[in-house]
């Protein structure tokens, strides 16, 4: 850690040894209806929430409210609109200084809920909050940043504990992010294309396929001979030179995987036969047909390599 970082962190943890707690009161008691549209919105059937006469005959003695709803009942309104809270939030006062240190980014990383008991409608709670840490400078896949947690407890008006929250936020300066190409599609691969694409992949070779009774190449790869309808083939390697036959660029549908406009090329070559290829340094405007073209093999990734063609020299 620099001196720098080590004087921002110090600082940044003075909010969390300050210690002040801020107290957020709720709008209302806990209460029925809010309790039946949380039940309803959730899909939670449980008539301890709901049937009063069926809850009193259970433990509770009477109604409760679903644990999970406690953020519910001191949580502000759409607009912020908060009654009787605190006006200390030692965690906002530390993202300021976050925000001006270039840490401009949050994103809400966990939200941790202990129950310590159910609470009844007619109980009114309020929550004390007070950040609880930051971490060390982190790095993590959106940017460099401080992890921060606030600890709000929430309590009766006698101030007995019935539930605890934590809830960490990651505050960063955004990572400079690579936009990711995602591979390409696999070439659909069978017995009579395999060498093809092995050749390509673990020889470095382009493969033309011949027929072994008459010679005739022929591509795309299939298990007979046109000519003499042989099924018996072998392999001679292309020299990789070639002359532009005709080309089309696509547009539309956008694949993610490929650079637009995607100019791709059918390429004949010197030995006769002709191949789908993209084309590297060229674009549409540079084509002339009939132009020397020369093989580039391309590994795109682990599992897959492909020809492509740039200029002749
Ligand atoms: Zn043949």
């Amino acid at each position: 850690m620099s001196d720098e970082q080590a004087e921002f962190k110090a600082k940044m943890q003075s909010y969390v040894d300050r210690g002040d707690e801020g107290i957020k009161t709720s709008w209302d008691d806990v209460n029925r209806p809010m309790i039946r549209h949380w039940a309803q919105a959730m899909g939670d059937n449980n008539p301890i929430y709901t049937d009063a006469e069926f809850a009193a005959g259970t433990r509770h003695g009477g109604l409760v409210a679903p644990p999970t709803m406690i953020q519910a009942w001191t949580m502000k309104g759409l607009d912020g609109q908060a009654p009787g809270s605190s006006t200390i939030d030692p965690m906002a006062e530390a993202s300021e200084l976050m925000v001006a240190a270039g840490y401009v980014a949050v994103v809400a990383t966990n939200c941790e809920q202990r129950y310590l008991r159910y609470v009844k409608p007619g109980e009114k709670l309020h929550h004390r909050y007070r950040l609880e840490s930051i971490s060390d400078e982190k790095k993590t896949g959106l940017g460099t940043g401080y992890f921060m947690t606030q600890l709000l407890e929430y309590c009766t008006e006698e101030g007995e504990k019935v539930a605890e929250m934590r809830f960490t936020i990651l505050r960063y300066k955004p990572g400079k992010r690579e936009p990711k190409r995602p591979p390409r599609a696999r070439p659909g691969m069978t017995r009579d294309t395999e060498f093809f694409w092995q050749g390509l992949h673990e020889q470095n070779k382009l493969l033309i396929q011949r027929c072994a009774s008459c010679k005739t190449l022929r591509h795309p790869p299939a298990p007979m001979c046109p000519s003499c309808r042989s099924l018996e083939h072998d392999t001679v390697e292309a020299s990789g030179r070639g002359t532009l036959y005709s080309h089309v660029t696509m547009h539309y549908p956008p694949l993610p995987a490929f650079e637009y406009p995607n100019t791709i090329a059918l390429v004949e070559l010197e030995e006769g036969t002709r191949l789908l290829a993209g084309l590297i340094d060229l674009s549409a405007e540079d084509l002339e047909i009939g132009m020397p073209l020369q093989l580039e093999i391309v590994r795109c990734d682990d599992e897959l390599t492909v020809p492509m063609f740039r200029r002749a020299q």
